[in-house]
């Protein structure tokens, strides 16, 4: 091995040491730590990220970094790391250690006060950590861009690499375009599909088995990976060896957590095949959020909304719920858990109207990333899109502004992941069934065969590749609408009789 390349890998390991310790932190703060915890352990955290930023931004890498940029005996592997990690470099090089340990014990501090607005329904309580974070990207990305182009650009390539907005503009044009008179054609309809029975009691106990079930069947690795509970489901993975999944159950909507575990299995069956050669290295883990999503959106929507996925597997969850489930046909259960509604809460959005949810996110942040605008407006602006967009007006904060967690945390440029997931999801799938046959698959329990083709197609490469080089390699093109509005009007239009 180049001798600055292993001296490189030093620096590396530490980092991810640091990066590894904090996220253990942020798990733990979702999901069992107790409410009074926050104070110090946002210090805490704060620290970590301090050591994270000194570990990898001072002289001796910076030096590492240019020599071996010069250098010719790299492999494929050794030369996409320095790569990727001139890239954080200059992404942690925008602020001094100081700056960046504040920052951290902010968004540590702000998820926590989001939590707490949203429960008490008053936007008052995050509005002042939400300007802050606002701030903060700000100043950042205007450090990092290299251009006179638009700052937000700096934050979405974090999410999608080279997705500015001159692209989503037009991709979120094209998703409008299609999903809209769609939309708006189904929605005197919305009221033809029963889901009565789904809003009866299930026992929390009994989902929270059947849901280990689901996960497994999928194929979750219980060796590997745990389930746990918190407010907002999440995926977070320290290496392909140990990967986390959340789900939260409710009483009387048990395909909440239904399809958040296969979502969240999703995410984790893309962590858990990366090969092991990218194991704790720059290249480990998925590439980027989209394609994260259009992993977790193709396992939930492609596969888990499908009826030949239930056919095996509807009787079991009769029998689990037998007072509920016995005399409901699978083709009502599945019309109940496709059904479209023109509603308020994002995560509970059906697929159709899902990428309306996403547009509105992505207009707000490119208008406060770009622009001046005004705090307290926001619950407004917000409000008013829905109304635009859904035709309905969110009563409260809680379903309104404050219903994600994401700006808490300081994720400004993600949401778009989620549309260009399905998206992406749609085109895997469209060349999956070229190569595959899918629905003999899941007919015959088969989730293996759907699970390698992904491991070969995508998840073994890790960062290795990312998700225009991704879509290239699989589908042999880049992102093309297409494939994704032609499965929304096919199968929508089959479902609401068009
Ligand atoms: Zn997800």
């Amino acid at each position: 091995m180049n001798k600055n390349y292993e001296k490189l890998l030093e620096y590396i390991e530490k980092s991810i040491a640091m990066s590894s310790a904090l996220a253990i932190f942020e798990w733990d703060n979702e999901t069992l730590a107790p409410e009074s915890a926050i104070e110090n352990t946002s210090k805490i955290m704060g620290i970590l990220a301090k050591e994270n930023h000194k570990a990898l931004i001072n002289d001796e890498v910076k030096e590492l970094l240019a020599t071996l940029e010069q250098e010719d005996d790299l492999t494929l592997t050794e030369r996409k790391t320095v790569e990727k990690l001139k890239k954080e470099y200059e992404q942690l090089n925008a602020v001094t250690a100081e700056e960046y340990q504040e920052y951290n014990e902010l968004t540590a501090k702000s998820a926590n006060a989001w939590a707490k607005a949203k429960e008490q329904n008053d936007f008052s309580v995050f509005a002042p950590f939400l300007e802050k974070i606002i701030a903060f990207n700000k100043k950042m990305a205007a450090n990092r861009s290299k251009d006179e182009g638009s700052i937000y650009n700096v934050l979405l390539d974090d999410f999608e690499e080279e997705f500015t907005t001159d692209v989503l503009d037009k991709f979120f044009e094209e998703l409008k375009k299609g999903i809209l008179p769609l939309a708006n054609k189904i929605k005197d309809k919305e009221d033809s599909i029963n889901f009565d029975f789904l809003r009866k009691d299930y026992d929390i106990e009994k989902q929270k088995e059947f849901n280990r079930f689901l996960a497994e069947y999928v194929g979750f690795d219980f060796s590997k990976g745990v389930i746990a509970e918190s407010e907002h489901p999440f995926t977070t993975n320290w290496h392909n060896h140990d990967v986390r999944i959340t789900t939260h159950y409710y009483k009387n909507m048990p395909e909440s957590a239904i399809f958040s575990t296969i979502h969240e299995a999703g995410h984790a069956l893309y962590e858990m095949n990366v090969a092991d050669k990218y194991t704790m290295t720059m290249l480990a883990g998925g590439t980027s959020m989209g394609v994260h999503e259009s992993q977790s959106r193709f396992m939930e929507n492609f596969i888990g909304r499908s009826e030949a996925f239930w056919k095996p597997i509807y009787s079991k969850l009769q029998e689990t719920f037998p007072e509920n489930l016995e005399d409901v046909e699978l083709s009502d259960f599945m019309k109940a858990v496709n059904r479209v509604e023109h509603g308020f809460i994002r995560t509970e959005a059906d697929e159709l109207t899902y990428s309306i949810h996403v547009i509105i996110r992505y207009e707000i942040e490119k208008m406060f990333m770009e622009g001046d605008v005004n705090i307290d407006e926001l619950p407004q602006i917000w409000n008013d899109k829905y109304e635009e967009y859904l035709g309905i007006k969110p009563e409260n904060v809680s379903e309104g502004i404050l219903q994600d967690i994401h700006w808490s945390q300081g994720s400004i440029g993600y949401f778009p992941s989620y549309a260009l997931g399905s998206a992406f999801a749609a085109q895997f799938f469209h060349k999956m069934q070229e190569e595959i046959n899918v629905e003999e698959a899941l007919l015959d329990g088969d989730m293996a065969k759907i699970t390698t083709w992904l491991k070969e197609n995508i998840h073994q490469y890790g960062s290795s590749k990312n998700a225009k080089e991704l879509l290239k390699d699989v589908t042999g093109e880049k992102l093309n609408t297409k494939y994704y509005i032609e499965y929304l009007t096919e199968k929508y239009s089959k479902l609401y009789d068009l």
